[in-house]
């Protein structure tokens, strides 16, 4: 028997940073502090990578994209209380996004719950609206498994985000060094063993392919859901046996390339409001997809949906859904088609309809690209960030995209040729995601360059975190770049562009009837400090800044931080006045 001296114990910190290892976990991020700042040394001890922010929001959204762009998911650590509430904002996002995270935070000590103890709060009663499940380790010894469950839950069916609470009694307790092996072990068979395929359950792969066959108009619509489940070839394969159109939703830009020639995004209008037969995979019929509705759709359209998630088929009643994995289900659908082939072939009406359609709306903003503005509007310097990142090659940059008028040129201008090489406000329209974004896809993606696009008030949000990216090139598009010192100290490479109109929207547009009252001589509400110099935040921790309003000094600006690929933020000098108060969305304003 061992004497009590030759006995190792463990905390909860370290069987925490254990089962986290043990269950697959490679990078976590966060803001440490009382009472997990040894459970993030211990887990790098581990071989687990810390990204360490400066604030859980950023943080969050980081490990939200992380989760997307990997599989696995991204996991936010926080201290307790605030650090709690400030993590909300990434685990809504994850949930909202549909993406695997999960946030665990300490939490005050059990035994003075409900007395006021230091940061107290019941974050297992405030994480319930953002979260599909959640867990509070009661005892050290519930942590192995409730550490297997939150991975387990994260990317199960639907995936999205998940809590786990550590309560400081709990992580300050002990067990011996083999019962914490023990632990880990049996937690780590219930994971594996309780892995779930999801396949799907009645897949009428016949009936989506008639359906598609007999239709005189059908259109393939995809998402982010069909990037998250890896679906590219198949959806190249399908599109081209059958010489359907394709409409990718913003994230889901790059599956197949933009330049395809039977891509629709050019001739979206027409290609959602005449279709007769949509074959929509991994994206929900929301705001986003105008509700699969009149006016945007045909009264009279047939939605075939591909969700692995039963609940959203159920909430749109399609004409006919496949629950499954987008992935799985495109492999029968592809099965199918081959056994009994078609294609619709370049001179169908309706191919033809769309091809002219899309080339006819590149060649009117090809024309309004080509001109060189200046001051710049949003069109010039878009259309030379384009050029500068396809120069780049493959591996793609991953775009990040955030801001009004910024996000929406972005979308329209920018080309995406690989899967998942776009990630933009999502489905919340979450702005302030950039910064934790760039450093996910830089940590995620350690092969390409990041660029972010983004307005100066997107920046804005978490600009202190380009002190993370130094060794990422960040792009962050001009009109809020603050201090992106998280980018700095990781070295990632990523380059910030900052689209910088001064402010939300840029200008003051209120009408002179509307600027009244006791503080009418303050700035407006939308206004920001003019040409702030969002380049200078990078410099004061190392990085490289860049001021410009010319297409020269861009161009410039953009060869250099695109080869170096270091961080970088190029501050845009844009024409206040330029775009429209709320991008495209004027009219919810
Ligand atoms: P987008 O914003 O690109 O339109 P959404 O986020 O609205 O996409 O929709 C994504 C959908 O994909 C969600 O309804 C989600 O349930 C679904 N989804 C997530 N993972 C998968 C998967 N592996 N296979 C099929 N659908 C998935």
């Amino acid at each position: 028997p061992q004497t009590p001296s030759s006995v190792t114990l463990l905390d909860g910190n370290s069987l925490a940073a254990k089962s986290l290892a043990a269950c697959g976990v490679s990078h976590m991020f966060g803001v440490v502090g009382i009472p997990v700042t040894s459970l993030a040394t211990r887990s790098v001890a581990l071989g687990i990578r810390f990204i360490a922010f400066h604030n859980e929001q950023s943080a969050g959204y980081a490990a939200s994209a992380y989760g997307y762009l990997t599989r696995k998911p991204g996991v936010l650590l926080t201290v307790s209380g605030p650090g709690c509430v400030h993590g909300l904002a990434g685990l809504s996002n994850a949930m909202v996004n549909t993406w695997p995270m999960i946030m665990i935070s300490g939490s005050c000590d059990q035994a003075d719950a409900g007395r006021g103890d230091f940061q107290e709060l019941d974050q297992i009663e405030a994480v319930k609206p953002f979260s599909k499940f959640s867990v509070k380790a009661k005892h050290i010894k519930d942590i192995p498994n409730c550490v297997a469950q939150v991975v387990a839950h994260s990317a199960a069916g639907r995936p999205g985000g998940c809590y786990l609470d550590l309560p400081t009694d709990v992580l300050h307790q002990t067990v011996t060094e083999s019962e914490a092996e023990s632990l880990v072990a049996q937690a780590k068979l219930t994971l594996d063993n309780g892995t779930e395929n999801v396949v799907g359950k009645k897949l009428e792969i016949e009936t989506a392919v008639e359906l598609l066959r007999n239709a005189a108009r059908p259109l393939i619509v995809f998402g982010k859901g069909a990037a998250y489940a890896r679906a590219e070839d198949e959806l190249r394969k399908l599109v081209e046996r059958t010489g359907i159109p394709f409409l990718p939703t913003p994230m889901g830009k790059g599956l197949l390339p933009d330049t395809h020639e039977l891509a629709a995004t050019a001739a979206r209008s027409l290609a959602i409001g005449k279709c007769d037969v949509a074959l929509v995979v991994g994206a929900r019929l929301n705001w986003l997809l105008h509700f699969g509705e009149p006016p945007r759709w045909s009264k009279d359209v047939k939605f075939v949906l591909v969700d692995v998630s039963e609940e959203e088929i159920e909430l749109r009643k399609p004409h006919l859904g496949l629950v499954g994995d987008a992935r799985r289900v495109l492999e029968l659908i592809n099965k199918e088609v081959k056994d009994d082939p078609f294609c619709l072939g370049k001179s169908h009406p309706w191919v033809e309809a769309i091809a002219n359609k899309a080339k006819d709306n590149v060649v009117r903003m090809e024309g309004q690209l080509a001109k060189d503005v200046v001051p710049f509007n949003f069109m010039t310097p878009m259309r030379i960030i384009r050029d500068a990142i396809l120069a780049v090659g493959s591996p793609a940059p991953v775009v990040v995209s955030e801001g009004a008028n910024t996000m929406d040129v972005g979308r329209a201008v920018l080309v995406q040729k690989e899967p998942r090489t776009r990630l933009d406000a999502g489905t919340w329209g979450t702005m302030g995601v950039g910064l934790g974004y760039c450093i996910a896809a830089a940590v995620a993606e350690p092969d390409r360059l990041v660029v972010a696009v983004e307005g100066d008030s997107g920046f804005g949000f978490s600009a202190m975190e380009v002190e993370v990216q130094k060794g990422i090139p960040f792009w962050f598009a001009p009109v809020s770049a603050i201090l992106a010192k998280t980018l700095v100290r990781y070295q990632l490479p990523v380059v910030v562009i900052v689209f910088n109109n001064g402010g939300v929207y840029g200008g003051d547009r209120r009408s002179p009837e509307e600027i009244t009252g006791p503080h009418k001589d303050d700035p407006a509400p939308t206004s920001f400090v003019p040409a702030a110099g969002y380049h200078l935040m990078i410099e004061a921790f190392g990085g490289k800044g860049y001021l410009v309003g010319k297409p020269d000094e861009l161009k410039s600006a953009l060869t250099e931080s695109f080869s170096a690929r270091k961080p970088a933020v190029i501050n845009v000098t844009v024409d206040p006045y330029a775009g429209a108060e709320s991008g495209r969305l004027q009219h919810k304003n």
